[in-house]
């Protein structure tokens, strides 16, 4: 299988994601965009985390990026007259999440990182990362799509597609997929270990990714899984050709980042999900008692081996100077 040790080290700013030790260089702030113009709604449960058309999204991550914020994860958020039980609208090159990367790559060259979120479920009318068929989720029929998703978001211009689905063998057909259409220095960011949490109910409103029937618990990790399977999705992944691993969610498995990290050869990343979001931002009414709280969560991850932290502290950790 094709590993390429070099993408991780292609940009100044991919190098500074994954082997800068400081907490600045390693946070990556999320986006959800949706079609349209000028819209900027933010989601209820996520205080200060909004929807947003490609035309305030690409003047936010300016902002952004005047405040050091290199790092950008887009979630793409399907209008619902789009939805089909095959994901379709998610590959076609011209939705709003591959003209945002394109732009966002006019703008600003290979000066920030762009990661991709290639996954079913914001595209499947019945809101499953896979594909039904005999009423299961169908492994070998959802992985070619996963391909198609990931190379669209490959000829956009996206630094990492990142597949946060959770399918046995996407990595390697995925990589296959970028190698045969000439992306080579395209990184792909694997999901290995998400557990089935009840930690991600706000996010599922901020994508409209929730299924209309059953749950992700034959797909994702279960929650009293210990170390040997999260190393197995994990190296397993890495011999696939994945370039980052993740560990979702961050809070209750830290542990297992660290089982993790000390077993593989590339960058592990953390996902500071929606739910220890929301908690954080319940728990406190002002910002200096905020910075206390995300500073003993963000050094936690670090201490217990996380590279890379997504989280939607990062836009007020760094227009503050937290760190
Ligand atoms: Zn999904």
């Amino acid at each position: 299988m094709k590993i390429r040790p070099r993408i991780n080290r292609w940009t100044q700013a991919r190098r500074n994601l994954v082997l800068e030790s400081s907490i600045n260089s390693s946070l990556v702030q999320p986006h959800f965009v949706v079609d349209g113009q000028g819209v900027n709604d933010e989601i209820i449960s996520m205080p200060g985390i909004f929807q947003q058309s490609v035309d305030v999204l690409i003047e936010t991550i300016s902002k952004d990026v005047e405040f050091g914020i290199n790092n950008h994860m887009l979630f793409p958020v399907i209008d619902s007259s789009l939805k089909d039980p095959y994901a379709s609208a998610a590959h076609v090159d011209d939705m709003p999440l591959q003209n945002a990367v394109r732009l966002l790559r006019e703008r600003f060259g290979d000066s920030i990182v762009i990661l991709t979120d290639v996954c079913l479920c914001t595209a499947t009318d019945h809101g499953h990362c896979g594909v039904i068929h005999n009423e299961v989720i169908d492994n070998d029929r959802t992985i070619p799509i996963l391909s198609k998703i990931a190379l669209s978001h490959a000829k956009a211009g996206a630094d990492y597609v990142s597949a946060s689905d959770m399918m046995d063998g996407r990595v390697k057909l995925i990589r296959e997929e970028l190698e045969a259409n000439g992306y080579s220095n395209t990184g792909i960011l694997s999901y290995s270990v998400k557990y089935s949490s009840s930690f991600y109910g706000p996010f599922r409103e901020a994508a409209s990714s929730s299924p209309s029937f059953g749950d992700r618990s034959s797909h994702q990790m279960d929650i009293k899984s210990g170390y040997p399977e999260a190393i197995l999705e994990a190296t397993t992944d890495v011999q696939e050709g994945a370039d980052i691993i993740m560990i979702k969610p961050a809070f209750t498995y830290l542990d297992v980042v660290r089982e993790v990290s000390k077993e593989i050869t590339r960058p592990v990343a953390v996902y500071n999900v929606s739910g220890e979001y929301s908690m954080v931002m319940a728990a406190t009414t002002d910002v200096q008692s905020r910075r206390k709280m995300v500073s003993e969560i963000f050094h936690s991850f670090k201490r217990a081996g996380a590279d890379v932290i997504v989280s939607y502290h990062t836009r007020e950790a760094m227009e503050n100077n937290w760190f």
